[in-house]
């Protein structure tokens, strides 16, 4: 199979070119290095003079530290919404902004029932989630051959922060017909915010939905957010990335289904089986290590990992959540080298590559070979 993706084009194509038609499964120049969530440290945060949290609030800071995930890092796509909290501060919901180098988190419950949930009217006019929308029409504005990429957070995530995560999650289990309810109406925010976004520009849109593989199952998934999903992907009409962390195979195949694009997938699950489960290796965007190679391993092991998923059909290659704010740019840099020189490698050094390549189990530990 990896013989038949091989069949390189030789026009070059712009980075917009490039992601939209990996994403279709259409033939490329080379493979696309992609940031559904956040790529940016705080090396970079220093270099565009653009720190948090300012750049969570600020189109202008907001769009300057962005585009430096294009014109520094080298990827193919831009993605400003860097935190998760934009839409919860636009609708009320208590925020700790932090500083430079930790994230931005809601705290507090402001729900308990579905009955609780009220949103204020015109949250969308709310500045935080303005500059969002003001920042995707400027990167629009400064790179129009480039892939922008928006963020709306999924219902699930939205159930996190208005009921607290442990009190959602207990729900889930007490009152399933209480947690769908509520699931509806916070559904209503992630399309709406959705919808502004593609207006204001965004190419696609990446959808969180925290129903992670250590807290949540597959068939849980399948229960409360498979149709919510489906709904989504229909009532959005640009391509979403949808984004779940975690060990996610018993849920890939159902996440394929859903209309979304693309999953965006976490390093607890090996490419093979990903491209495997999901059934198209173009729904795949991913999934190289966060806390052990780009964090604290050097360059040559985000190398690594990149070709593995490469050599497994993946053409959309990132760090596989938002990634950790002092990590070495040395080591982000390693995947966009890695895609412009996929398409050079013999078959001989990209099985040396993928050896090297670290495995981990369900904890993220990395298992020794
Ligand atoms: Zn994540």
């Amino acid at each position: 199979m990896a013989q038949e993706l091989d069949k390189w084009i030789e026009t070059e194509l712009t980075p917009k070119e490039r992601v939209t038609r990996a994403m279709e499964g259409k033939p490329l120049d080379r493979p696309a290095a992609v940031n559904p969530t956040s790529n940016i440290n705080v090396d970079l945060m220093n270099l565009t003079n653009s720190p948090f949290p300012e750049a969570h609030r600020n189109p202008e800071t907001m769009t300057n530290l962005a585009e430096a995930g294009h014109t520094i890092l080298g990827f193919d796509t831009i993605m400003p919404v860097f935190s998760i909290i934009a839409e919860s501060v636009a609708l009320g919901i208590p925020v700790d902004w932090m500083e430079k180098d930790n994230w931005a988190t809601c705290r507090g419950v402001l729900c308990h029932a579905p009955e609780d949930l009220k949103f204020p009217k015109d949250w969308i006019k709310n500045e935080t989630a303005v500059a969002v929308l003001d920042c995707l029409k400027e990167l629009k504005r400064r790179h129009p051959e480039v892939y922008i990429i928006g963020k709306t957070m999924g219902p699930w995530t939205m159930g996190y922060h208005w009921f607290g995560t442990e009190n959602f999650l207990l729900m889930s289990y007490d009152d399933p017909d209480a947690t769908l309810k509520a699931l509806h109406i916070m559904k209503e925010t992630t399309i709406e915010f959705g919808l502004a976004q593609m207006e204001a520009g965004a190419d696609a849109l990446t959808v969180p939905d925290h129903a992670t593989g250590d807290l949540v199952s597959g068939e849980y998934y399948h229960k409360f957010l498979y149709d919510l999903h489906c709904e989504l992907s229909e009532a959005i009409p640009i391509p979403l990335i949808m984004h779940i962390c975690g060990r996610t195979v018993d849920r890939m195949g159902w996440i394929g289904e859903t209309g979304f694009a693309s999953f965006h997938f976490d390093s607890k699950n090996l490419p093979n089986e990903s491209v495997e489960a999901i059934g198209d290796a173009k729904k795949l965007i991913g999934n190289i290590n966060n806390p052990t190679v780009l964090f604290t391993r050097g360059p040559e092991f985000a190398y690594a990992e990149a070709v593995r998923a490469m050599n497994a059909g993946v053409r959309c290659i990132g760090p596989e959540c938002a990634v950790p704010l002092i990590a070495p740019t040395e080591n982000l840099k390693a995947i966009g080298q890695a895609v412009r020189d996929y398409p050079t490698l013999s078959e001989a050094k990209r099985a040396e590559w993928e050896a090297m390549a670290p495995e981990y189990d369900i904890m993220g530990t990395v298992i020794e070979k």
